[in-house]
């Protein structure tokens, strides 16, 4: 449906990034899009109001996730956790690849895959094949904390979601429904 698809990236520490990615899907969406979201490290079981929101099944915007274990206070210190988010995460770009390629989707927004290379979980040259290959109509989100000067470098626009304040430093818990 686009004329030309460009590559987007939200980062930075302050709240906003996936909500604006699934703002923007909701958009695509209504405009007549296939979108794809693909939600890194945030396995099925989850508790997670937006996806729970496109399961029910009144817009048409398809979510998937990998059913790895993934625990972002443990994992991180466990090798073979690592090693099979790692895989999981390259088998998953390959997958996504191809779908750029054949366009079965017009946006594809990949999210938390900015946080994953930021930690070192993805090499960036199975981000930047995806860009890459994809068909010029294909417009590709990427979302997450730390996006690196490289991963910049790819992208056509980039917005970096400040944090001014947030009630967590306050010592407020994430409130199911606006932070979950
Ligand atoms: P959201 O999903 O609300 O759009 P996000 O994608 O920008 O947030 P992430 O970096 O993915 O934020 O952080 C995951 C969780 O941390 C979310 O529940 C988010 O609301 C919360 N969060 C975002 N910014 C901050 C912050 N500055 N301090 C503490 N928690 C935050
Ligand atoms: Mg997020």
């Amino acid at each position: 449906m686009l004329d030309k698809g460009l590559v987007q990236i939200y980062t930075g520490d302050g709240k906003g990034k996936t909500t604006a990615a699934f703002g923007l899907a909701l958009r695509a969406a209504g405009q007549g899009n296939k979108v794809l979201i693909y939600q890194f490290l945030k396995p099925p079981g989850l508790d997670i109001g937006e996806r729970f929101a496109l399961q029910l099944g009144a817009v048409r915007i398809r979510v998937e996730a990998f059913d790895v274990p993934w625990d972002m206070s443990e994992s991180f210190e466990d090798e073979q956790a690592l090693a099979r988010v790692r895989l999981a995460i390259k088998e998953t770009l390959d997958k996504i690849a191809k779908t750029g390629e054949k366009r079965f989707y017009d946006v594809l927004i990949l999210d938390e895959i900015v946080f994953c290379h930021s930690k070192g979980l993805v090499e960036l040259e199975d981000i930047k094949r995806i860009i890459d290959k994809k068909d010029t109509a294909v417009e590709i989100i990427l979302t997450g904390r730390g996006a690196t000067a490289e991963l910049i470098a790819l992208a056509d626009l980039v917005t970096e979601m400040k944090n001014i304040k947030h009630p967590f430093e306050k010592g407020q818990p994430a409130r199911r429904g606006i932070e979950f």
